[in-house]
């Protein structure tokens, strides 16, 4: 018995998660397009096949994001270029980072920065400081109102994507998503912060 065991872990590990639990509930699921019940839950499909992505698709995701430019890796990689195209429907929402704008915005102050002092070496005394004065009124404009573009999608879209990315089903058979309400036995935690 503990032989079995040691035989399959992987297996036994699998089954022992929470996907043991669908079967039951995916019997009433059917997709709107070819009424087949083979529904899989997005963020379950999701899971498994990140780990087929191949590394240069990691990379290139890395390097432009997932809304980067669509290349196609081309050769042997197919399991990749498949998921890459799938890729858009499954991957979950994900919150704005509020480093990444400050980090942003650091960026263009120095940018300006650096403008602003070629423009001053390079023009004749008396140098006009309007650029200046009007970058300091607008600047802490511009970052509040982005601030609190950040914070409305963070508290307001970004937990109706989650939900309904947590209802997203994905056929087996033609690759459509559906949402379908599901009550699930233990009750959908909520991605709260
Ligand atoms: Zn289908």
């Amino acid at each position: 018995m503990s032989l079995a065991k040691l035989a399959f872990p992987a297996g036994i590990l699998y089954r022992g998660s929470s996907v043991v639990r669908l079967p039951s509930l995916a019997m009433e699921l059917r997709c709107p397009d070819c009424n087949s019940a083979d529904l899989k839950k997005v963020s379950l499909a999701y899971q498994e096949n990140v780990h087929h992505v191949d590394t240069r698709t990691r990379l290139r995701a890395l390097l432009f994001g997932s809304d980067g430019p669509n290349l196609v890796v081309g050769g042997a990689a197919t399991q990749g270029v498949h998921w890459t195209q799938l890729s858009k429907l499954l991957s979950p929402p994900m919150k704005w980072s509020y480093v990444r704008l400050i980090v942003g915005s650091l960026v263009v102050t120095l940018a300006a920065l650096f403008a602003y002092v070629v423009f001053v070496a390079s023009s004749p005394p008396p140098v006009s400081t309007l650029p200046l004065k009007m970058y300091v009124f607008l600047a802490p404009v511009i970052f509040l109102v982005l601030v609190f573009v950040f914070w409305r999608h963070n508290h307001l879209r970004f937990p109706q994507e989650s939900a309904r990315w947590n209802r997203s089903f994905i056929c087996q058979r033609c690759g459509a998503v559906s949402l379908h309400d599901v009550s699930l036995s233990s009750p959908a935690r909520p991605q709260t912060t």
